[in-house]
């Protein structure tokens, strides 16, 4: 401030919200203060960023404007706040270190995929970091995958081991640097290494050559278990029939689709019909798996994704990854370290579990703090959708349209839980948990909930949670209550259609269809076609589809044929032919199971209804996960359309979908040797249509504009597409999921965003 005569200067304390910790902010600033020749200091707390800037008022003013508008890539500056202050006449500018005390709130980030700059570095062999597997800086590399704790400094994280060289120490001490507090930090003599190792632990190569060794078993064709940023993944060569179907083998994940990676845009378009949407998703720093229509001409193993037209194609997101695609040349298959449906392995500990799959590992030596898988997304009515949200996204917070008045915790569904951690505006949905349907995820669920909660700071007081009683969600939040908290139950669906209106920042009322799965409604029955008049405080049940019985309870969703059973028998009608095979004992044991109810719960679900019509057609009788045959059964679907079939609707106080005239119409055209094809399109436009017409009813009825779509079915992209055009033909305004899953993915969000509104009105 020499050069200025004090009185004249101007000074301001700038208080910066948002995402603005351990993603260069600081040192941004400190740049922006030499550019605009300001005086003063940059500190991070446990808000976020403050500073005190001093210096011509012009300057001063630009400083404060270039605070959010020229803010670095992974920074989210959601306000910037400045008061005056006397000018003190100091000179010289400084990052001062960080202040702890009071509540933090400053979020940690999510991981992000390798930038451009160490993309270079990683490709130069002058560069001292040249082809090294851990390359990172502020602007990109890993966070929420290596944090233990807050502040978000080196020693709270996974890298705590690892000391910085001399090198690396001056990057990190070095404000004009890009690695200046970089925390993960590292080079190849100082940082993590890999290693390749035989079943049983026999090292094999260290450093590159373990990358170069690892490369060339895959292009032999073995299976290689490699440790990425949240845990384990199994990889083979995807073009060969023979590695594909003995890694589908070892893993026994019958029927899913494997995910591919492949080493840029280009040669996923080999693989995949790619739309701008599509790619901007693919290149993104997030980087999920995409799914997207698979190239008749791609050469790939057959049983990559058997009877789905879509592939799941991601591109790298860690040095280790680039090296690795672009050293093969040839697409990868990249699926979850798992065996089945046990969640993916990200310890070494639990490598064992991976010894029947792969024949070598590829390991390294920085610890995974929390499992966390890829992200899913796909783009639907020119927008991207979430099917999956977690590495990539998580902890990103999402806002509440009604503040919860105590800090809240949602327990998530059974199904693809993940928990949701809330307090004030601000929910922090968690990364994929899965299916609580052992000890193993019921622990994950308990350890990721600690974590979110020391890692936030946040204290629930109120757990919400799914009415279903048998839910290992709702027995944790019952341990929670023991402990303390306030147990608050939340219908199923009314959390899918809260969810949908809180990520679009909206309270309701609005009407809703929400075409599900299974869900626990309030009467007893299993719901999962309903059509809803509510907002995030209440709903009402206004509709929905005609009940069944479902044989044997959880069996039904295994085996499809039981459904159609169910619903033929219901409406005595004839057998199709698909069934000629089914022993008919046993078809006698289930049909009259659905007649005297005995181990048969009602139920509504839509999701059921697309099972049962999907066998009839001889779709699939058995499946080997749920949705099966509805997904195969959307896939078959003649993209030219069809005429809809009959639907009748029962529109008294409450609105009945009735679909037996529907399933007599489908039998007919299974008689008449109509194409599978025709049959799918039509039933998509029927229940489309039909689900439109109700809606509109509902809102005339409730003076409402605006409709929620959402619930598990809606990830048919045929149904949602069909049922909010026609919704909007009718001047409505559609609301769907796309930041969280309309799966049970997005329930712990839902549960919390009803809970927060219904304390908040008291
Ligand atoms: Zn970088
Ligand atoms: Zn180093
Ligand atoms: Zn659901």
């Amino acid at each position: 401030m020499s050069d200025q005569v004090q009185g004249t200067a101007r000074r301001v304390r700038a208080r910066v919200d948002g995402t603005v910790q351990g993603v260069g902010y600081r040192p941004f600033v400190y740049r922006l203060a030499d550019e605009l020749g300001i005086a003063g200091f940059v500190l991070n707390d446990e808000r976020g960023v403050l500073v005190e800037a001093e210096g011509p008022p012009e300057a001063v003013a630009a400083f404060v404007e270039r605070l959010s508008a020229d803010a670095p890539p992974l920074a989210d500056v959601t306000a910037v706040t400045a008061e005056d202050l006397p000018a003190t006449g100091g000179a010289g500018f400084e990052i001062v270190p960080s202040v702890r005390g009071g509540a933090a709130t400053a979020p940690v980030t999510p991981d992000s995929a390798t930038c451009e700059d160490c993309l270079a570095e990683l490709a130069d062999p002058a560069d001292r970091r040249y082809r090294y597997p851990f390359t990172n800086c502020t602007n990109c590399g890993p966070r929420f995958t290596i944090v233990q704790g807050i502040p978000y400094d080196r020693p709270q994280t996974t890298m705590a081991g690892f000391v910085m060289c001399d090198e690396c120490q001056a990057e990190y001490d070095d404000p004009l640097d890009r690695r200046f507090h970089a925390q993960p930090n590292a080079c190849p003599v100082c940082g993590p290494q890999v290693r390749l190792v035989e079943r049983g632990g026999e090292r094999v190569a260290g450093g590159d050559d373990a990358v170069v060794a690892t490369v060339a078993d895959l292009l032999d064709g073995k299976i290689l278990a490699i440790k990425g940023l949240g845990g384990y993944h199994l990889a083979c060569r995807a073009d060969s029939e023979e590695a594909v179907a003995r890694l589908r083998g070892r893993k026994r994940r019958e029927g899913r689709p494997f995910a591919l990676l492949v080493a840029d845009v280009a040669a996923a378009r080999e693989l995949v019909e790619l739309g701008p949407e599509e790619e901007a998703l693919l290149v993104s720093r997030e980087r999920p798996i995409v799914l997207a229509t698979r190239k008749p001409a791609a050469s790939l193993a057959d049983s990559i994704a058997p009877g789905v037209p879509e592939l799941g194609i991601m591109l790298p997101y860690t040095p280790l990854h680039h090296l690795v695609a672009r050293d093969a040349g040839v697409p990868l298959v990249l699926t979850s370290g798992n065996v089945s449906d046990e969640p993916i392995a990200f310890r070494d500990e639990e490598l064992e579990r991976l010894e029947p799959i792969a024949d070598r590992f590829l390991l390294h030596d920085r610890p995974i703090a929390t499992r966390t898988d890829d992200s899913v997304a796909r783009v639907v009515r020119g927008g991207p959708l979430m099917l999956r949200r977690s590495r990539g996204y998580v902890p990103a917070s999402l806002p509440l349209p009604i503040a919860c008045p105590r800090p809240l915790l949602g327990a998530g569904a059974e199904q693809k839980n993940a928990f949701c951690l809330a307090d004030g505006t601000r929910a922090w949905p968690s990364h994929h948990i899965g299916d609580i349907k052992n000890y193993e995820t019921l622990q994950s669920l308990r350890d990721g909930a600690a974590h979110f909660e020391r890692l936030l700071e946040v204290t629930p007081e109120v757990v919400a949670h799914d009415l279903h009683p048998d839910y290992l969600s709702t027995r944790y939040a019952q341990e929670r209550e023991e402990a303390g908290l306030v147990l608050h139950g939340v219908q199923h669906h009314h959390a899918h259609l809260a969810a949908t209106l809180a990520e679009h920042g909206e309270a309701g009322p609005a009407v809703a269809a929400i075409y599900d799965g299974t869900g626990y409604g309030t009467d007893g029955t299993i719901w999962g076609g309903e059509l809803f008049v509510g907002g995030l405080a209440e709903y009402e049940r206004v509709g929905r589809l005609v009940t069944a019985k479902m044989p044997g309870g959880e069996r039904a969703i295994h085996e499809p044929w039981r459904m159609a059973c169910s619903w033929l028998t219901q409406m005595m009608a004839p057998l199709p032919p698909a069934f000629a095979d089914i022993e008919q004992n046993r078809w006698n044991m289930v049909a009259r199971m659905s007649m005297t109810g005995m181990g048969s719960p009602t139920t509504s679900s839509a999701g059921r209804l697309f099972d049962a019509v999907a066998a009839m057609c001889g779709v699939r009788l058995e499946v080997s996960y749920e949705g099966q045959a509805a997904i195969e059964f959307e896939a078959l679907a003649d993209r030219a359309g069809g005429d809809p079939y009959a639907f009748p609707m029962e529109a008294k106080e409450m609105i009945v979908l009735n679909p037996r005239p529907t399933i007599m119409a489908v039998l007919a055209d299974i008689g008449a040797g109509v194409p599978v094809a025709t049959i799918s399109a039509r039933f998509h436009q029927t229940i489309a249509q039909a689900t439109a017409e109700a809606l509109v009813i509902a809102a005339e009825r409730a003076e409402l504009d605006t409709a929620v779509l959402s619930g598990g079915v809606f990830q048919n992209r045929l149904l949602l597409r069909l049922t909010a055009d026609a919704l909007e033909q009718a001047g409505l305004r559609v609301l769907t999921p796309r930041l969280l899953p309309p799966n049970d993915g997005q329930i712990a969000y839902g549960q919390v965003a009803v809970a927060a509104a219904q304390l908040a009105a008291g």
